[in-house]
């Protein structure tokens, strides 16, 4: 039992540091900029380290980075998205069970 359960911890760790490892690759293609309005992203900033954000998409193996004003619009844009969504679910005759949980 002992053996065998060491040996499923392990395999968890080697799993954990091969995830590790291919995020910081994916870090490594961070940008240095704004994806949206080339705002400079200032790598050695702790203000922008806190502020800005990364979208991973690991699947396509893309990196965006967005500043906190574009990143404040894009959430805009889908708050309204949604919204619009939530309109049309309470017009329409097909209520969908995906919205969210109250
Ligand atoms: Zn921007």
């Amino acid at each position: 039992m002992g053996s065998l359960k060491r040996k499923y911890a392990r395999n968890r760790v080697k799993r954990a540091q091969k995830e590790i490892k291919q995020q910081l690759t994916m870090f490594g293609k961070l940008g240095n900029k704004c994806d949206t309005c080339e705002e400079p992203y200032d790598k050695k900033s702790k203000e922008h380290a806190m502020t800005w954000n990364v979208v991973v998409r690991e699947k396509e193996n893309v990196v965006r980075l967005y500043c906190p004003e574009c990143w404040g619009k894009a959430n805009k844009i889908i708050e309204e998205f949604n919204n619009d969504f939530r309109i049309q679910d309470e017009t329409g005759s097909l209520p969908t069970e995906k919205s969210q949980p109250e």
